[in-house]
């Protein structure tokens, strides 16, 4: 099935929305997991401590955001499927919302591999492209899946 089927709203939307929000509220994270993998079981695909070292600059920006919205970072979440401003994907987008604000990342799973070593993520060839050239972020010279001291 397409990923715009499979990640739908279903229909007792808003009330796992308000159990979801309870859930994140009470920073019961294991709940929010089990209770997404109950609704969609392919959402969650990873979830990760920290970016490789080599994007250390990746790490202060989320130092930033969560010291900015007085939180402590949490975990980096790699998915199947992050959708913005649609009406059919309200859970899906409330989730990312949410964890956003409680100091997790959500990310697409393609975006990013894992380093073969230490397990740390590195932002795929492409997205290494646009930071390297495009905005001149200090990346390492060349990519690789994995980190530079691994
Ligand atoms: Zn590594």
């Amino acid at each position: 099935m397409d990923k715009s089927e499979i990640y739908k709203d279903i229909a007792n939307r808003d009330e796992i929305i308000e159990k979801l929000n309870e859930m994140i509220g009470e920073d019961d994270y294991k709940g929010v997991y089990e209770e997404i993998n109950k609704i969609y079981p392919t959402w969650i695909i990873n979830i990760i401590d920290n970016y490789s070292e080599d994007y250390k600059y990746m790490d202060s920006n989320w130092e930033i955001i969560c010291k900015n919205l007085n939180v402590s970072k949490k975990k980096i979440i790699l998915v199947d499927f992050i959708i913005h401003n649609s009406n059919d994907y309200k859970i899906i987008e409330n989730i990312c919302e949410k964890m956003t604000k409680k100091g997790f990342v959500i990310r697409r799973v393609e975006e990013f591999v894992q380093c073969v070593k230490c397990e740390r993520i590195i932002p795929c060839k492409f997205l290494w492209e646009i930071m390297k050239i495009q905005h001149k972020l200090p990346v390492p010279e060349n990519w690789s899946n994995k980190c530079t001291n691994c």
